[in-house]
């Protein structure tokens, strides 16, 4: 999972009096989406005037990557960004997006999320093309694609006659047809505009912002969540539809067509669970709003756990900060009070995110304090938004019991994520997921609790208020053909061991 943003404005030199100000709006915003990749960041702006691309990137986060010397050289209109949390690839610095190539046209890319068929694709650009793939990044399948799509309909990108949105529009649907996964795309292509794309089944998310510019002119902003928007001060305009390609030019006309018009579509019900910001509306519901509904159905189950004389906690907490609303609204659900016991160290990066388990084991006993005289003595209902390999799970249950917890019965916002998700989310290997072999009893008896309470997929539905959502996960009901599964899972555990 990554975040993304991209920015054009009218074409003029300056806005603000600041000939970087889309790179630097890119920056302000790639910090509101740092949630969704620590790994590395990197920004491409296109200036006009001098008709080049400039680009800064880097492992690290995002006040890490850029100072305001490297943003002031990012000139011009327009400017695409990314924050990386590696799915595909390496943590190599080779594989920090945006990529930009030169031939046989300016075209520079961003994306979240995963190309499952990558590694035929690669292939197939190898073989039939002769392309020397320069990363290990799918992204780099996608703008290969995509570029010899867009001169495959004679769409003459250098020459300013023949360029129309029409060429864009059929590459977009060739691409479509080619690649297979849950992807957000933004693109630029130089001298022209900014591309946004969303795969078919619209299993990553993306949505467009726009506000009036001094002169008078409009500002476009698309990125992976509206909490990149508001902080900017763009009005959310709408969400990019599944199968959509969005363009907008360099003089803020905008034109777009929904292309591939699946009747399933299939949002990856985990931007809601765990991996948005609970400031952000996803596919127009809010993330919050969806998590106090978690909650709420979770109480409801819980409540029949407690009737049946099963379990009989006295307080409700959550672990900070994702479950924080569920726990709020579960306990008012229960008549439980609800009490802090954790205490979120701030500047350790989200465990579940990082891409080793020795990176993950060491992240969780720096990141969470208990607060004790919360916890001693105590029948804890405690609730986390998922539990996906539970190293986290488990370690929080050893440090409830450690401080003097009497019983920990756990709630999860999600049902048990059993199978891989190819789709962007870095669990592509069936056999590190607790829930994979094991029933709800084992997982309780895993993890040194007396019950597990999970939501089922019915209750996932109700609280997005999305009757279709992608739970490939939890039910291996996958919303794309995955014929290429196994061996992207292995690619992946190969290319995560060598990282
Ligand atoms: S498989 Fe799971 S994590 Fe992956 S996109 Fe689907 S719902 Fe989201």
């Amino acid at each position: 999972m990554c975040g993304i943003i991209g920015i054009i404005g009218p074409e003029q030199s300056e806005i603000q009096g600041m000939p970087h100000w889309a790179a630097y709006e890119v920056c302000r915003s790639l910090m509101t989406l740092q949630h969704r990749g620590q790994d590395a960041a990197g920004i491409l702006s296109f200036d006009n005037n001098s008709s080049m691309f400039l680009q800064e990137k880097d492992l690290g986060l995002v006040s890490q990557v850029f100072d305001r010397q490297k943003i002031e050289k990012l000139t011009g209109n327009m400017a695409i960004g990314h924050t990386r949390y590696a799915t595909a690839g390496t943590d190599d610095k080779r594989d920090v997006q945006p990529i930009v190539t030169g031939i046989p046209f300016g075209l520079g890319m961003v994306h979240n999320g995963n190309i499952l068929n990558y590694h035929s694709l690669t292939k197939e650009l190898k073989d039939k093309f002769q392309r020397q793939m320069l990363t290990a990044n799918d992204l780099e399948v996608i703008i290969n694609y995509f570029g010899y799509f867009l001169l495959e309909n004679n769409c003459g990108i250098p020459n300013k006659d023949t360029f129309r949105f029409e060429n864009i529009r059929k590459a977009a649907a060739r691409l479509f047809d080619t690649i297979v996964g849950g992807y957000a795309v933004l693109g630029m292509i130089a001298g022209k505009g900014l591309i946004a794309l969303r795969d078919p089944k619209g299993i990553r998310p993306l949505i467009i912002g726009v506000r009036e510019t001094d002169g008078g002119g409009k500002a476009y902003c698309i990125a992976s969540e509206t909490i990149a928007l508001t902080c900017l001060g763009y009005n959310y305009l709408r969400d990019v539809a599944p199968g959509e390609v969005v363009f907008i030019d360099t003089s803020g006309h905008m034109q777009s067509s929904i292309v591939r018009d699946e009747k399933e579509k299939a949002p990856c019900m985990f931007e809601w669970v765990y991996f948005s910001g609970a400031e952000s509306s996803v596919d127009n519901q809010s993330v919050y709003t969806v998590r106090l509904k978690l909650g709420e159905r979770l109480g409801l189950k819980t409540q029949k756990a407690i009737q049946a004389g099963e379990i009989s906690p006295d307080v409700v907490m959550s672990v900070p900060d994702t479950s924080r609303p569920a726990g709020i609204s579960a306990a008012a659900m229960l008549g439980l009070p609800y009490r802090e016991g954790l205490i979120k160290n701030r500047y350790i990066a989200r465990s579940f995110i990082m891409n080793s388990q020795e990176k993950r084991d060491a992240a969780v006993e720096l990141k969470l304090s208990p607060i004790l005289s919360e916890i001693s003595g105590k029948n804890i209902f405690m609730i986390d938004d998922s539990i996906v390999r539970s190293t986290t799970s488990k370690k929080i249950v050893a440090m409830l019991k450690k401080y003097g917890a009497k019983e920990v019965v756990f709630g999860v916002t999600c049902p048990p994520i059993r199978y891989p998700c190819y789709y962007g989310i870095d669990f592509p290997d069936p056999s590190t997921l607790v829930a994979n072999d094991k029933s709800v009893d084992d997982i309780a008896k895993w993890l040194d609790v007396k019950k597990v309470i999970y939501l089922d997929e019915e209750d996932l539905r109700l609280a997005t208020g999305h009757s279709k959502l992608c739970m490939a996960c939890v039910n291996n009901k996958y919303p794309t053909e995955i014929t290429e599964g196994d061996h992207f899972s292995r690619e992946r555990k190969k290319s995560r061991n060598c990282s």
